[in-house]
């Protein structure tokens, strides 16, 4: 499992003695709960606070009753819980983390000392949480690189640029964050598959690695930038800083949007910035380059993108072609198909 390695890998960060947490969150917490078990113990008759009334387990006299000590148990259990879980990251709200209680912390003994350690379904729920901030939209949320389809028309075979991709995204996620160059290049015409493989990258690398990844289409930041200009709103670092600062950045559609030269500065303020930081981005778009084995059926990327941003992009970038038919125009007249975004 990657999320094992991942613990493994931070398991000296994350594990310590607890008697270092003297004063933090779960020294609190710990105290808090000692507390508690004496207040209940005090209710069912002991001082201790150890769900038995005599205070040494083995009795059952004093003022308390069977009831009474099962009641005390079950109170102490959910208590401690309740505030545990106050600190940590809970897992799924109705039912806690069997191996932490949904405080994201177990309490672990090693050489018989006390240790802290975090739990596995807290990074699980924080890579969860880095996806949902990723801003996929809805339509491509389903788009993973196992449910990539090599679909061809009725009357082809299947391209092989399209198992190609497949295996070349597939081996982007395996080598990140060594990858020989830190992007990818996507393209391709209409409908072959390539936003579905660059959201299933990004899915993958939040899942399996924890990187921090953002969607962007290229129109509407076009759009979202072009109205900055003169007009109270989010200004232009708002809207590009989460871009820059992203570990993994999605532009889909490159050169979809026609951008003014004052928004195209911008564009490659932002291209060049994760450039020169080395921050991975994969770029998808339908338009063609002149070097491109398949015929120029737009406007060369360059005239779209301006040429020292497809300069760029091909310094950072491995390029993948992709080509056969459109998949969404033949869903369209069978919709029984599965999408391939
Ligand atoms: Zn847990």
């Amino acid at each position: 499992m990657v999320l094992d390695c991942q613990e493994k890998r931070l398991g000296r960060r994350e594990v310590a003695p607890a008697a270092q947490w003297a004063g933090s969150g779960l020294d609190r917490v710990r105290h808090q709960a000692l507390q508690n078990r004496r207040r209940e113990g005090a209710r069912f008759g002991n001082e201790n606070g150890d769900g038995y009334e005599n205070g040494n387990g083995s009795g059952r006299s004093g003022s308390g009753s069977a009831a009474g000590w099962v009641r005390a148990r079950h109170l102490r259990s959910s208590r401690d819980t309740a505030i545990l879980s106050t600190m940590g990251e809970s897992s799924a709200a109705n039912q806690p983390c069997e191996l932490c209680h949904g405080t994201g912390w177990m309490l672990v003994s090693e050489d018989g000392v006390e240790m802290v350690r975090r739990c596995a379904c807290a990074e699980r729920e924080r890579r969860q949480r880095l996806l949902a901030r990723a801003g996929i939209p809805p339509r491509y949320q389903h788009c993973t690189l196992e449910g990539f389809r090599l679909w061809h028309p009725p009357d082809a075979d299947v391209d092989p640029s399209l198992r190609h991709a497949q295996r070349a995204v597939q081996k982007f996620v395996d080598l990140y964050p060594e990858n020989p160059k830190q992007g990818l290049l996507l393209m391709g015409p209409v409908g072959t598959g390539k936003t579905h493989l660059a959201v299933a990258a990004l899915q993958a690398l939040a899942l399996d690695k924890g990187v921090s990844g953002r969607f962007a289409d290229f129109t509407a930041l076009v759009l979202e930038i072009q109205m900055t200009f003169g007009s109270p709103g989010p200004r232009q670092e708002q809207i590009l800083e989460p871009l820059v600062k992203a570990d993994l950045l999605v532009l889909d559609e490159l050169g979809a949007g026609k951008a003014s030269p004052w928004v195209m500065d911008l564009l490659y303020y932002l291209v060049n910035t994760r450039y020169l930081e080395r921050r991975a981005t994969i770029f998808t778009t339908n338009f063609t380059d002149p070097t491109d084995s398949s015929p120029a059926t737009f406007e060369p990327l360059a005239d779209r993108v301006s040429r020292r941003i497809r300069s760029r992009l091909f310094e950072m970038c491995h390029k993948i072609e992709l080509r056969g038919g459109d998949f969404r125009k033949f869903q369209f007249s069978h919709p029984q198909y599965e999408k391939n975004a």
